[in-house]
């Protein structure tokens, strides 16, 4: 008999010709289960998604209590939907005051988009600035800010007039000019294997984009909702964009995104033309129960402070001879190992010890921990034993 698996890659399409795929039967808190029993545990949070665990209860009975009630119903912006507003409304109580209009999507790479129209429009200019070995996503808005050739080249043309600065070099901060529309960055750049920003980086950036006009979009897509032991990144930084870009952790499992700004530049979207952006599902009443649970849960309990602690007892366990250098903030750390082929080694065996770590886009030497912020100190040991004991293979 043709196996799932088989299934798997016969019909369904591929993104790469070695697929992990491990058959799913439940996930639960930090645990996936296969077909077969194994038990995993998930140390990326399906990258950096299940941020309160897989199927986090009260998420699960928001989703549950809103699919009983309605799902879709009309196209985002048409409709007063009790979910959209209920969450856009505890996101700008939690956010600074210029951050309180929220335009939902449903995936980071949406949310990008978005972000780069509405720049357009308030500004009226068509350039735009990002950073090398940065991810924002796969479409070709989004890709054409990525900072890597090798993954853009096949698909130009990509839009055109993009600045690729590099990512803290204040020298070229100068490129930024009064052409500019705005500058794209990862407050802390993930995918380039969680490069934090130096001293004050991020300052002499939104000074360059007030001083140009400029506007500054945050791409929190991977770094907010708690990751990296503030709510949202940008917290650690002192810093407050124009636009600030999310999805990932921010639906608790389900596919959520949004793109927030003020009222007043939020405003251009409404007019000249109407309807110059809409999305049918962005702001699914059914995400958006979910987002809303996930959102009071963070902030309900102690959650960042535990995240800190947390971010320590990983830098204390992971020491090891062939570990060139860890990066960390919060729960996002990059384990920079000799090279590639050492890293996959190593990760293969983790997998084979039921723990699941990954290595970043743009960093393929260093390996991915992200794991979900409810992660308890005795798991955190557990999972660090085991990376420790394949080092050593
Ligand atoms: N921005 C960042 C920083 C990301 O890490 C990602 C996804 N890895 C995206 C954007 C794109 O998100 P999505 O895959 O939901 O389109």
């Amino acid at each position: 008999m043709i196996t799932q698996r088989e299934l798997f890659i016969r019909h369904v399409a591929q993104t790469s010709p070695f697929p992990l795929a491990l058959e799913i039967e439940r996930a639960e808190g930090c645990y996936i289960y296969d077909t077969s029993g194994k038990k995993y545990m998930d140390l990326i949070s399906g990258i950096s998604v299940s941020n309160l665990g897989h199927c986090h209860p009260e998420v699960v009975a928001a989703v549950k209590e809103q699919v009983d009630k309605y799902m879709h119903v009309m196209v985002y912006g048409e409709y007063v939907q009790s979910p959209q507003v209920q969450l856009a409304e505890l996101l700008a109580s939690v956010l600074p005051a210029s951050l309180s209009s929220v335009y939902f999507v449903n995936s980071g790479a949406e949310a990008i988009e978005g972000a780069m129209k509405l720049a357009k429009r308030c500004t009226g200019r068509k350039q735009f600035a990002s950073f090398k070995n940065a991810y924002h996503g796969s479409t070709q808005g989004a890709l054409s800010l990525m900072g890597d050739e090798r993954l853009k080249q096949p698909f130009y043309p990509l839009l055109p007039d993009i600045l690729s600065l590099r990512f803290n070099q204040q020298d070229d901060l100068q490129l930024i000019t009064d052409l500019t529309a705005a500058v794209i960055v990862e407050p802390i750049q993930g995918e380039a294997g969680v490069v934090l920003p130096v001293s004050d980086f991020l300052k002499k950036l939104a000074e360059r984009c007030a001083a140009t006009g400029a506007l500054l979009i945050f791409d929190e897509v991977q770094t907010g909702y708690g990751r990296t032991g503030r709510l949202f990144a940008f917290e650690h930084y002192g810093v407050v964009p124009d636009i600030l870009c999310l999805a990932k952790g921010m639906g608790g499992g389900m596919p959520l995104g949004a793109f927030i700004s003020s009222a007043k530049l939020m405003s251009f979207l409404s007019v000249n033309p109407e309807l110059g952006h809409i999305t049918t599902f962005g702001g699914h009443p059914v995400c958006c129960a979910a987002g809303y649970a996930t959102l009071r849960i963070i902030l309900a309990g102690d959650m960042m402070n535990m995240v800190q602690q947390k971010e320590k007892l990983f830098a204390e366990r992971l020491k090891h001879k062939r570990i060139k250098n860890i990066r960390v903030k919060g729960l996002l750390v990059a384990l920079e190992l000799e090279n590639f082929e050492q890293n996959k080694k190593v990760i293969d065996a983790c997998v084979k010890n039921g723990l699941i770590v990954d290595w970043f886009l743009f960093n393929m030497k260093s390996m991915r921990i992200a794991p979900p912020l409810i992660i308890t100190k005795e798991e955190i040991i557990k999972s660090c034993d085991i990376i420790i004991d394949c080092l050593n293979v």
